[in-house]
């Protein structure tokens, strides 16, 4: 394989300004450090990058080519340290005391749960901890002329269940099927936007309340100071024990309470 250059020329980053090859080709992507489980057996950079060469030399072996035959290999790393996250359920209006107990006590509860070899000495200072207070809420009015709120802006949802991009996919399907059409047609669409909301108004309250009762009967209990907690409560129990029943929160959580599918014709060809 022969690397076109001109010689005048700036040397580009990740790519040549042209190749000229003779023979047979392989190519290969994606090829990250992990096993044939597709689970990474290490944390560390140095075994994932040798599990990452292994996997490589592996399906160079499906067509008889070895390492002797690799002329190019450009290799992306992300460093993720630049991007853990850890949270913490506390109560509400509890973030002061909890910050009162200092960075070392913190770190000592992130530790019991974190990974062995995940190296914890940067989180040192009691800045590194930031609040989010989760809220459930809903506008009365999702629209004005001219704005429609859907997704969060118009009905906040807690993490509980992983539910609200759903939510939020849901109302942008169903705000597209009843506008997209009048839009396209360059018609006045605010006397339709009470309709995204009438639509859209009974899904959202019933997620929210299915919300709101695993909050006060499993999260809340979970965080309420007081005596441990021995038993489940009888929902979990009844879904432990019947695994049928499982289907209906599974259902519920994935498709929803009133399913939309598009409808809005395509986007008109300029
Ligand atoms: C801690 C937490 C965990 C959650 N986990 C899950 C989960 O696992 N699964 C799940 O389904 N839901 C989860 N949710 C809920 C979910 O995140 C929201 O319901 C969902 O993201 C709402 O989508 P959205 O597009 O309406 O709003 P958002 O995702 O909030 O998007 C709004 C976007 O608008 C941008 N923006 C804001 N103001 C401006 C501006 N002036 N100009 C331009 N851009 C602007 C914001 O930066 C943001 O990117 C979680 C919520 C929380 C708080």
């Amino acid at each position: 394989m022969k690397i076109l250059q001109p010689p005048n020329w700036p040397r580009p980053k990740g790519y040549s300004n042209g190749v000229s090859a003779s023979g047979r080709t392989i190519f290969t992507a994606g090829v990250v450090g992990w096993d044939e489980n597709e689970s990474f057996p290490s944390y560390r950079l140095h075994e994932q990058f040798a599990q990452a060469l292994m996997n490589t030399l592996e399906i160079l072996a499906q067509d008889g080519a070895g390492p002797q035959h690799i002329v190019r290999m450009t290799c992306y790393v992300i460093d993720r340290g630049e991007y853990w996250q850890c949270a913490f359920l506390i109560p509400k209006g509890a973030a002061e005391a909890y910050q009162a107990r200092g960075i070392d006590a913190i770190r000592d509860e992130v530790r019991k749960a974190a990974p062995a070899e995940l190296d914890l000495a940067e989180l040192d200072d009691i800045s590194d901890l930031h609040l989010l207070t989760v809220k459930l809420d809903r506008l009365t009015c999702w629209w004005r002329p001219g704005l429609l709120a859907i997704g969060d802006a118009a009905h906040a949802m807690s993490p509980i269940g992983g539910i609200g991009i759903n939510l939020a996919v849901q109302d942008a399907v169903a705000a597209a099927n009843i506008l997209a059409g009048p839009l396209a047609k360059g018609e006045d669409v605010d006397g339709l936007l009470n309709k995204v909301q009438d639509r859209r108004a009974f899904p959202t309250r019933a997620i929210q309340r299915a919300q709101k009762i695993a909050q006060d009967n499993v999260i809340g209990r979970l965080l309420r100071p007081g005596a441990p907690i021995t038993g489940a409560p009888l929902l979990v129990r009844l879904l432990d024990r019947y695994p049928l029943l499982r289907r209906i929160p599974g259902r519920f959580i994935g498709l929803g309470v009133r399913r939309e599918r598009v409808r809005s014709p395509a986007a008109p060809r300029p």
